[in-house]
């Protein structure tokens, strides 16, 4: 072993990084920037490109004794979000506030928990808006512990200051191909994983989630079925509205039994760290404490977005079938409006809690 020097030996292994599709460059750069990081990235591109586990990956390999193996525990708590020493920081509202910076700073500043160095993951940063030069200092100069890894979907004048502090790697939007390839790896039928691949709007992230979830093809046949079943009548319509939000309910669930899993594995880590150490002082309590609250946290958001995602997904399916018609003359109108009807509640119900009143509504008005 060692008698053949090759560059790649030390780099982290290529596994911890399997689950960015589609990116080459984006990975062979953190790979290579995991052996001598800087203070902060900036991991810029689209929603869906894979910038939340790329950024996963890289924080395990910062983090990893055995230089980002991907198999350790170190590495696997960091995957499965429950390292202490790896923060997700999300924004609460519609844009980056400045309590929320200051909340950055204070994190910033704590010593690590375990090894000599943490990671603090910023998502969402082309919102950062005022809370921009609040941060730039944090950002700029932060603790010689701390590597920032900050995400945002593009660079708006609010976040140049602080992008030019950071090295920038981009995330191209993933094609097709790729997320087909990550399913087929997954153990999916070509097949079906060209279908996945786009019913996902070729976002990787929710092609996997899709691909594990039984319930999906019956969901999928019932916003189908919709426009079949429409009578005109606001009982029809009332009826199908509760139906298909029964479905949503229950498209979470999958996810809500990965998040059990998780809870489960950061409430025995933190009996056995409070049993080993007899006098844990208040603030590693506090510190135990902050893990399993910020991790609530994190399963709600996570939830808001995946019904998100599951609503938007229903809606096209559904804005499909319309779609269908636009080649007949006859009824080619009347889908015009269906379509754009569709696409209204689509963006309004982003903001929205009222959906199963918005998607009564929606289908009263629609076409038979
Ligand atoms: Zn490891």
């Amino acid at each position: 072993m060692g008698a053949v020097s090759s560059p790649s030996v030390d780099l982290p292994s290529e596994r911890l990084f399997a689950t960015v599709a589609g990116q080459p460059a984006a990975v062979a750069a953190l790979r290579a920037a995991a052996r001598r990081p800087v203070h902060a990235y900036l991991l810029v591109g689209p929603e869906g490109t894979g910038k939340r586990a790329a950024a996963a990956a890289f924080a395990a390999a910062l983090l990893c004794p055995g230089g980002g193996d991907g198999t350790c525990d170190s590495c696997r708590r960091v995957l499965a979000g429950i390292h202490p020493d790896v923060a997700v920081v999300e924004r609460e509202g519609a844009a980056i506030t400045i309590d929320a910076a200051r909340e950055v700073t204070r994190l910033a500043a704590r010593s690590p928990v375990e090894g000599d160095r943490k990671v603090l993951v910023l998502t969402d940063f082309h919102l950062v808006g005022v809370a921009g030069p609040a941060l730039l200092k944090t950002i700029e100069e932060p603790p010689p512990s701390t590597v920032f890894v900050v995400l945002a979907e593009h660079v708006p004048a609010d976040l140049i200051t602080i992008a030019s502090r950071c090295v920038r790697i981009d995330f191209r939007p993933v094609p097709l191909a790729a997320v087909v390839e990550l399913l087929v790896a997954d153990g999916v039928s070509p097949e079906r994983a060209d279908h996945l691949a786009e019913v996902a709007g070729g976002r990787p992230d929710r092609a996997r989630l899709l691909a594990a979830d039984p319930g999906f093809e019956a969901r999928r046949q019932a916003w189908r079925s919709v426009p079949a079943r429409l009578d005109g009548t606001g009982a029809t319509a009332a009826g199908l509205a509760d139906e298909l939000i029964g479905l949503l309910d229950s498209s979470v669930e999958p996810l809500k039994a990965r998040q059990a899993a998780e809870t489960s594995a950061l409430e025995e880590r933190n009996a056995r760290a409070a049993s080993v150490n007899g006098k844990v002082g208040r603030a590693a309590r506090a510190d135990l404490t902050a893990g399993v609250k910020d991790l609530d946290e994190r399963h709600r958001r996570e939830i808001r977005r995946q019904r998100t995602d599951e609503l938007r997904t229903g809606l096209a399916i559904l804005a499909g079938e319309y779609g269908d018609r636009l080649a007949d003359p006859g009824s080619r109108a009347a889908a015009i409006a269906a379509i754009s009807a569709i696409d209204e509640l689509g963006r309004n119900l982003v903001r929205n809690p009222g959906e199963t009143l918005a998607l009564q509504a929606l289908l009263v008005g629609l076409d038979r």
